[in-house]
């Protein structure tokens, strides 16, 4: 089976998968209300026998890296089962996730040990009372004990994102810095993106990744270049830090034409971008072993609808209510 590409000659090496919607955070930008069931209860997300197919299929197309997220990828019980079965593809060469961090500090070690590689924890800030304020949860320093529990583990670089926000983070720039000058941490801070429910929110806080960009440039933060499975991110690094900046602006121009990745929802449809329409229902060829070919055959195709730009400019987020549901 040949790579899968698209119309504008973009390759997909890089498959993000959602394994469950539910998430225990209610962050003030993506589930402010906290996770409601919109017609799917918690046994509908794919199993882990449909995990193991979508990801071999993946594999043999030479997807080489996936990030398992969600909702909240740890809350589900069979959690390093999933990364076990995802391990069982050497093509597949990095594993990835990102998590709230709820869970990190228990099972860390254990994640590691079936094969997780890489990890993002989200902070959006580093004073715990305006953690508190923007996921609900008052877990601050639970999630800074599970980053020191990461690196105990044996991670080498852990990524913090962190959503950009003019209220809150915006101005906090110098507190992030001096937090990852003796850390192997990359801080990546991610431009807020409109969704159909955060539209409020977006006109409040949105604010561009420039205004970073400018003051790590001032500082002497240089850029780095990139590899083509990492994602859009433009990483920063300076001889004084152990630690990296990283800014994801997809409101910059051409964001889109270094796209690698593609995007499988916690119920099984391919999402061919964030801010897609309505994904394409694979569960149907995910029920037996012999679909594999069906399976690849039906992506490849679907590829040919992938639009060359998401249409955030014009205010369009899709169907996209909220990055809780196929995993930001
Ligand atoms: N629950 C996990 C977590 O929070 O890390 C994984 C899922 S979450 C949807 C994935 C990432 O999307 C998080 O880093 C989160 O901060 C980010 N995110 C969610 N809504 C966003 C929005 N409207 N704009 C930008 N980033 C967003
Ligand atoms: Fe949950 Fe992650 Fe969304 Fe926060 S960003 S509500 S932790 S899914």
């Amino acid at each position: 089976m040949s790579q899968f590409s698209d119309a504008y000659d973009r390759r997909f090496y890089y498959l993000r998968l959602s394994v469950t919607d539910v998430c225990n955070f209610r962050c003030t930008y993506c589930l402010p209300d906290g996770y409601r069931p919109q017609g799917v209860n918690n046994n509908s997300f794919l199993s882990l026998e449909e995990i193991r197919r979508v990801t071999r299929a993946f594999a043999a197309a030479g997807t080489e890296k996936v990030r398992l997220t969600g909702g909240e990828p740890s809350l589900r019980r069979d959690f390093t089962d999933i990364i076990a079965a995802v391990r069982e593809n050497p093509g597949i060469r990095q594993i990835a996730m990102t998590t709230n961090g709820y869970r990190m500090e228990r099972d860390v070690a254990q994640w590691r040990a079936a094969g997780l590689t890489h990890l993002n924890v989200s902070v959006d800030s580093l004073d715990a009372r305006q953690f508190h304020a923007i996921t609900g949860q008052d877990k601050f320093y639970q999630v800074m004990a599970g980053i020191d529990a990461a690196f105990a583990a044996g991670f080498t670089q852990v990524k913090v994102n962190s959503v950009l926000m003019r209220e809150h983070n915006s101005h906090q720039l110098a507190t992030f810095l001096a937090w990852i000058r003796d850390r192997p941490i990359q801080l990546r801070f991610i431009e807020l993106m409109e969704t159909g429910e955060g539209g409020a929110l977006f006109r409040q806080q949105h604010i561009s990744g420039t205004v970073i960009r400018d003051q790590l440039l001032q500082q002497g933060w240089q850029l780095r270049s990139r590899s083509r499975s990492d994602g859009p991110a433009q990483v920063f690094y300076h001889p004084d830090y152990l630690g990296e900046v990283g800014l994801i602006m997809p409101y910059e121009k051409d964001f889109c034409a270094s796209c690698n990745r593609l995007r499988v929802s916690a119920v099984g449809n391919l999402h061919l971008c964030l801010f897609g329409d309505a994904g394409i229902p694979l569960r149907d060829l995910l029920a037996a072993d012999d679909q594999l070919d069906a399976l690849q055959a039906r992506i490849a195709t679907s590829l040919g609808q992938k639009k060359q730009t998401h249409f955030l400019h014009q205010g369009n987020t899709g169907i996209t209510q909220n990055l809780s549901f196929i995993g930001g």
